[in-house]
């Protein structure tokens, strides 16, 4: 079966590469020609436009940074709209506003383009190994149809409701790692701070109800003072800035998020906006003069 792609980067790349060796036939885009070479070499083949992909596929994935992106994809100049065939099933795999889902959906019914929202979580390891957490949103026939597809990139495939749901189950998986990696930092610059060795405290209530996946992986690298890129700070903002605006358009105020949105904002200002949302612990170093790691 001919799958289209369309958006190489972190994450696109390997998620290609899985539906390769589970024997799809894929057709790439990206705007970034030397993005495509990774992928090529592993057998896909190449499109000149999202345009183009949808000339060649009834399957058209897209995995691109933000709300503008993919509209830009699918309904812009050279777009999935311009020649995407009666039936075609479009499954967003960005993160994005599930408002701006709810608006690429009705332009996509209006060419009887059948679209799902299907954000991820876990990251490139997860998107490497194929295990990605995948929460769906849009037609339930349409979400049964294609979920063996997406059972090859991911461990987990959940229907989460109509159009913008997966949106909306990511938006809130943002706010809790958010507001969970700011405690963390703001936790252990205490300790440290009150004279107890970060690592002893990490040890000490990781098995307790404090304990957490987000503890787990982000506090040593806290501690390593490690903040290579694993999801970044700039990523991190754009799901919050998602989360406000959809929070203040339904009525649901988030004031943690909010304060944990500025930290990521002193954060990119001061030019660390490509580091790992764990730099949250330089936001407190700021503040009280003391680091928690190295
Ligand atoms: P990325 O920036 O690495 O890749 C995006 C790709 O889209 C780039 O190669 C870019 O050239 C391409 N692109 C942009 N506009 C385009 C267009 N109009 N047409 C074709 N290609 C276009 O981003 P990523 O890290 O792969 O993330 C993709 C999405 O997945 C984001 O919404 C992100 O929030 C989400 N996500 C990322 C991670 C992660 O750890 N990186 C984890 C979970 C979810």
């Amino acid at each position: 079966m001919k799958i289209g792609f369309i958006g190489l980067g972190i994450m696109g790349k390997p998620m290609v590469k899985n539906l390769l060796k589970a024997g799809y036939e894929v057709f790439a885009y990206d705007v970034v020609t030397a993005n495509l070479e990774n992928v090529t070499t592993a057998g896909a083949k190449v499109a000149v436009s999202s345009k183009m992909v949808a000339e060649c596929c009834r399957i058209i994935i897209t995995m691109l940074p933000n709300s503008p992106h993919v509209k830009a994809a699918v309904c812009g100049k050279n777009g999935v709209l311009e020649s995407a065939k009666r039936g075609t099933i479009l499954i967003d795999m960005s993160s994005i506003a599930p408002l701006a889902s709810q608006e690429i959906a009705k332009a996509c019914a209006e060419k009887e383009v059948k679209m799902l929202d299907a954000p991820v979580s876990g990251g490139e390891p997860k998107a490497i190994d194929g295990t990605l957490s995948i929460m769906v949103g849009g037609d339930r026939t349409v979400f049964e149809s294609v979920k063996e597809l997406l059972l090859t990139m991911g461990a987990s495939v959940v229907y989460c409701g109509g159009i913008g749901a997966g949106n909306t189950t990511k938006l809130a998986n943002q706010v809790v790692v958010a507001c969970n990696i700011a405690a963390c930092a703001e936790a252990f610059t205490l300790a440290k701070k009150a004279g107890v060795d970060p690592q002893l405290v990490f040890e000490a209530i990781r098995g307790g109800l404090a304990g957490s996946t987000v503890m787990n992986a982000k506090v040593p690298m806290m501690i390593e003072g490690n903040y290579r890129s694993g999801f970044k700070v700039d990523l991190h903002i754009k799901d919050l800035n998602n989360a406000l605006e959809t929070g203040h358009g339904v009525g649901s105020p988030l004031p943690l998020t909010a304060q944990v949105m500025e930290m990521l904002q002193t954060l990119r200002a001061d030019g660390y906006g490509q580091e790992d949302h764990s730099a949250l612990s330089r936001y407190y170093a700021k503040v009280s003069g003391e680091k928690i790691g190295m």
